[in-house]
């Protein structure tokens, strides 16, 4: 199955936090959109891998993707090596997007910058023919998405450009509270984290509200860009 846009997050709850309100305009305007995680949080301090396994399933649903898969890799301890940029290399040749999203450039937990360039260095990698990948033991074809796009997480960092999410942000609200183990809940009598507090789950929208200002627009959700970002003429900046 092709996809339009293929987003990574290192944890279940990563994509949703950076990218949700994104994710579900583009759905809403007929692109094909999935998700892979890396890990399945298991080292995160409030709930379970296999929990968090199925709150990751229900937030993929309220978003309508269209597919969503998990490499099992090792939480905390998974490294930007071959056999890690093999098996990202497999999921982009298998959906060949022509956009990737992942992970915020640098950010206050260490797998969200490392997740970031693992997944930036398997697409330019997925693009040579000379590295060859097996899925169900059919060989691969080479794919190199057009764009990779990261999104903002933890760390406030200066977007390269903004999308205007307005109308998507109940969507985004919803997918993430879909991870009922990790966010704000004044009942829970699991240890308090940094995105536990009301603060942080406030932050998600007066981020957006935020960005959204500087446009002139409700909400919008920040990426920054590999590559220059092109646009065919002036009229399309509007
Ligand atoms: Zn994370």
């Amino acid at each position: 199955m092709k996809l339009d846009i293929l987003a990574f997050g290192a944890h279940p709850d990563d994509v949703e936090l950076g990218c949700a309100a994104t994710i579900a305009k583009e759905i809403s305007q007929g692109k094909r959109v999935g998700i892979v995680d890396l890990t399945r949080g298991e080292l995160g301090t409030r709930g379970s891998a296999e929990l968090r396994d199925e709150e990751a399933a229900i937030a993929g649903e309220i978003l309508g993707v269209s597919i969503r898969e998990n490499l099992g890799f090792a939480d905390g301890f998974f490294k930007n090596d071959k056999e890690h940029q093999l098996e990202i290399i497999k999921m982009i040749r298998k959906y060949q997007p022509e956009i990737v999203l992942c992970n915020a450039i640098d950010d206050r937990h260490i797998d969200h910058p490392k997740g970031s360039q693992l997944v930036s260095d398997a697409c330019f990698l997925s693009g040579l023919l000379k590295i060859v990948t097996e899925l169900d033991g059919v060989q691969q074809e080479k794919w190199r998405p057009k764009q990779v796009y990261h999104y903002i997480q933890w760390k406030n960092i200066e977007p390269d450009f903004v999308v205007d999410v307005t109308g998507f942000m109940d969507k985004k609200i919803s997918s993430v509270m879909a991870y009922s183990s990790q966010f704000f809940d004044p009942k829970s009598n699991e240890p308090e984290t940094p995105i536990t507090s009301k603060n942080f789950t406030d932050s998600i929208e007066y981020r957006a509200k935020d960005l959204g200002r500087l446009i002139g627009v409700d909400f919008a959700e920040g990426f920054t860009s590999e590559r220059y970002v092109a646009v065919e003429n002036l009229s399309k900046l509007i």
